[in-house]
């Protein structure tokens, strides 16, 4: 049984994730049609993650900018650039981890998604998460970490700590780092703790959790 995808939320309307597919391209596929939330009327596409379905290491960051929205993949703009080479300084490629967002649409003029927004677009990071199982999971920055950690504390306060992600049968260690837009922003001292935060990544991949 599937949900309609474009039906406006109600109060106790189920989400459509949940019964929206087996595969990622099918939720997907039910992802591209969402009106879940106001996101939905400014959007080109909706962005809903690229890499592979049974990726040990995936990547969390906070929603589609410009570039992402026109392209309909996550981080390819500028800060897209920094994380591959990020991903590339570990020994692996964009093909060989899986990248979503809290939001798979693009807030307008790039500002930060809002909570009822977030809220609302969850339950497709939760799927995407269930069915992909990483072993790695990295948040980049405020927005992915609160929200899969359910903390108030902010990303300064929590990177280079790691966390026991565990929800429904799927253990995974959580590493949350900066979002490669903040590395941009300030450079120097926070590119090398971007690096050591991947450092951690590569070791927890290469020795197990
Ligand atoms: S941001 Fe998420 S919940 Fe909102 S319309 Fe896009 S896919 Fe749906």
């Amino acid at each position: 049984m599937t949900s309609d995808p474009l039906a406006a939320p109600t109060t106790g309307s189920p989400h459509p994730a949940p019964g929206a597919g087996v595969t990622l391209p099918e939720v997907a596929t039910a992802a591209s049609t969402c009106t879940l939330c106001k996101l939905a009327t400014g959007r080109t596409q909706v962005v809903f993650g690229v890499g592979r379905a049974d990726a040990d290491l995936m990547f969390v960051g906070e929603g589609p900018g410009e570039q992402e929205d026109l392209r309909g993949e996550p981080f390819v703009g500028r800060a897209g650039q920094l994380l591959t080479q990020l991903i590339e300084g570990i020994g692996l490629t964009r093909a060989d981890v899986y990248i979503a967002n809290v939001v798979k649409c693009r807030p307008p003029g790039n500002r930060d998604p809002q909570p009822d927004e977030i809220e609302a677009c969850a339950p497709w990071l939760d799927r995407q998460l269930e069915l992909i199982r990483p072993r790695v999971i990295v948040t980049l920055g405020n927005f992915a970490t609160k929200l899969l950690l359910q903390t108030k504390d902010g990303i300064t306060k929590l990177r280079g700590t790691e966390f026991a992600f565990s929800r429904a049968g799927h253990e995974a260690v959580l590493i949350p780092t900066l979002h490669p837009s903040a590395v941009l922003r300030s450079g120097g001292r926070a590119l090398a703790e971007s690096r050591a935060d991947f450092v951690k990544v590569k070791r927890i991949l290469s020795h197990g959790a």
